[in-house]
């Protein structure tokens, strides 16, 4: 669906640079430097549900020759991708150069940024439509939030009537073209091939295999194992996969028949890409942080780490916010 209208830039926008906690895990290497590659993998959001300020809402960006692509936009989302223009030097991540997004299900933790990302940006500069790609749910979702926001759009209409601001006022650019998807190719431009997969959830959901012209990236969401996101990756060259601990399972009782049903263990998870074979298996949304006050009972990276060491030989790390690989 399509919605237009006239709107304008509400003063300065002042954006803030995410402060990241650097403390590194026990036990792992240095996310590598920013590949030269044409494609790059930006973590920004490794978080889950918990309102933990070192890592924002599941959020990962795929940046190919220099066009962002976003699966998720969790809390966070746009100040996450303003801190990888100015921390990192992404200036593909400035926000008003989102245009194509993807969303692996409709859980807030994985959309709470939507509003953000539909926006800001507009706010700022786009004056294209977001083409949002994700399960049916995504056009009432997006219907919803458009109509939330009429005030916003209207008032800045008026601001523009008025004459009293001369950007943010291209009358596409908070526009959301929302397409609700099934399995198989969703989407394909002349940087990538994006093939959804089903996954299992608590509600219907989608993995993402992004293939590139150098790379192949996959992407759970939040699930189950499954043999879909096996074949999805059949050795390619990134996965990036949800993982819960043992230890912090064993202190959650609560959340255990939940858990089994909708998440993975590390050592499901090692089974798991033990037969997907990837080049480099990233961890996000995982039951940690990096500081114990802010989540007593969450593990910490090095436990996280040493869970999957012990049952996994391959390459494999922990996300973390403004990764880049
Ligand atoms: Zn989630
Ligand atoms: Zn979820």
């Amino acid at each position: 669906m399509s919605r237009n209208s006239l709107g304008n830039v509400c003063g300065a926008v002042v954006v803030s640079v995410a402060v990241i906690t650097t403390s590194p895990a026990a036990a792992q290497a240095p996310p590598p430097a920013a590949p030269t590659s044409q494609t790059q993998i930006v973590l920004l959001g490794t978080g889950n549900p918990v309102p933990d300020p070192d890592r924002s809402g599941p959020a990962t960006a795929v940046v190919v020759n220099g066009t962002p692509y976003l699966v998720d936009f969790g809390a966070g989302v746009v100040r996450r991708a303003k801190a990888a223009v100015v921390d990192k030097g992404i200036i593909a991540l400035e926000p008003p150069n989102f245009r194509v997004v993807f969303v692996t299900h409709l859980h807030s933790d994985h959309t709470i940024g939507y509003a953000d990302l539909i926006l800001t940006p507009w706010t700022y500069g786009r004056r294209v439509p977001l083409e949002v790609y994700g399960p049916p749910g995504i056009k009432a979702m997006t219907e919803h939030l458009l109509e939330a926001y009429r005030a916003d759009f209207e008032a800045r209409s008026s601001e523009h009537a008025q004459g009293l601001y001369t950007v943010g006022s291209f009358a596409e650019g908070h526009g959301v073209n929302a397409h609700e998807i099934g399995a198989g190719v969703i989407y394909k431009d002349a940087n990538v091939t994006v093939t959804a997969f089903p996954t299992k959830h608590a509600l219907e959901s989608y993995g993402y295999r992004f293939d590139t012209p150098d790379r192949s990236i996959v992407i759970s969401g939040d699930t189950n194992p499954t043999q879909a996101t096996i074949d999805a990756c059949h050795g390619c060259d990134v996965l990036i996969h949800e993982v819960h601990t043992l230890g912090w399972l064993a202190k959650r009782p609560d959340f255990q028949a939940y858990a089994a049903r909708y998440h993975t263990t590390t050592a499901q998870l090692a089974e798991l890409a033990s037969q997907a074979k990837p080049r480099l298996l990233i961890l996000y949304h995982a039951s940690i942080a990096l500081r114990p006050a802010v989540n007593p009972r969450a593990s910490s990276p090095g436990e996280l780490l040493s869970e999957m060491a012990t049952r996994y030989s391959g390459h494999v790390v922990v996300g973390r916010d403004l990764d880049v690989y």
